[in-house]
């Protein structure tokens, strides 16, 4: 399920004293399979353009194409729906959003709520906890007696158990120890090479963006500033320094032993310290 913005803009508040155009002249392509990191400043966009992925928000003007469904300022929320099947979105901190007595309660909500039969939901819910990093015995248990880790995984199983082809990841490791965060980028990457899950990941980290996505698009006050592969992006670090984000020193350093003595590193990204 390929996924293309043309020319979208998004207003929030039109026609009121409050408007406020968040997004203006987006346009970006991600191929069906992809890992695509999207980087950029607080009040850049990226969260407006993710609500965009599975028609929470809808564009002020221009188009929105998921797979074969357009989405336009004319199309009325209710024939979005299967679109929240097919794109699963981790908002940060989802564990917020956890409510059922227990956890398998939790993970099957939303197949439940889809019509997927109990029996099936529940089924599925098992598989997934290995895939998540959880023991079986969590599932009786209630989401509140777990660590915060392991509530974002029950999250994050949740959201799995919706079987999305895209899966939209909003700074999923915020709050994480570095064990953890790790932990919790190795699976994303994990289900995206093994089931070709579309994954559009949002971060603040660098050093994530280069070391699991294909492609990074770099978001400035509402629009796309620069896209590229991992080694495009770092290579030409200065489109971030001047818009002010944080290239991590090891990139810069290995890009100045680059113009120093002309040593060609392949990829930057790949000898990026863990
Ligand atoms: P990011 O996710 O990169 O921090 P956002 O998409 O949240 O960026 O915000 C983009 C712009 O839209 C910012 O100027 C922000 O203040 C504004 N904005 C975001 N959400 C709303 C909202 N619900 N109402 C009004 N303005 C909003």
């Amino acid at each position: 399920m390929d996924i293309v913005f043309k020319d979208v803009e998004h207003r929030y508040h039109t026609n009121t004293p409050f408007e406020r155009r968040a997004l203006y002249n987006m346009n970006l392509s991600i191929a069906s399979g992809s890992y695509v990191a999207i980087i950029g400043h607080t009040g850049s966009g990226k969260s407006t353009l993710l609500q965009h992925l599975n028609g929470l928000l809808q564009p002020t003007n221009g188009t929105v194409h998921i797979g074969d469904q357009i989405i336009t300022n004319a199309k009325k929320p209710k024939h979005l729906k299967p679109l929240r099947k097919k794109v699963g979105i981790v908002f940060q901190f989802p564990e917020h959003q956890l409510f059922e007595e227990t956890v398998e309660k939790d993970i099957c909500f939303g197949p439940v709520n889809f019509g997927i039969p109990e029996e099936q939901a529940k089924k599925m819910a098992r598989e997934l906890l290995p895939l998540v990093g959880l023991p079986e015995e969590v599932l009786t248990k209630s989401p509140f007696e777990l660590s915060g880790g392991q509530m974002r995984r029950v999250a994050i199983a949740g959201v799995l158990a919706m079987e999305p082809e895209v899966i939209v990841l909003d700074e999923p490791t915020a709050g994480l120890d570095p064990q953890g965060r790790k932990e919790i980028m190795e699976m994303f990457y994990r289900l995206h090479q093994e089931k070709k899950l579309t994954t559009i990941l949002v971060t603040h980290s660098m050093e994530d963006a280069a070391k699991y996505a294909d492609e990074i698009v770099v978001m400035h006050r509402g629009t796309v500033v620069k896209t590229g592969t991992p080694k495009e992006i770092f290579r030409e670090p200065n489109t971030l320094l001047e818009i002010g984000l944080d290239v991590p020193e090891t990139i810069l350093f290995q890009k100045k032993l680059e113009e120093k003595f002309g040593v060609t590193i392949d990829s930057p990204c790949l000898t990026m310290e863990e």
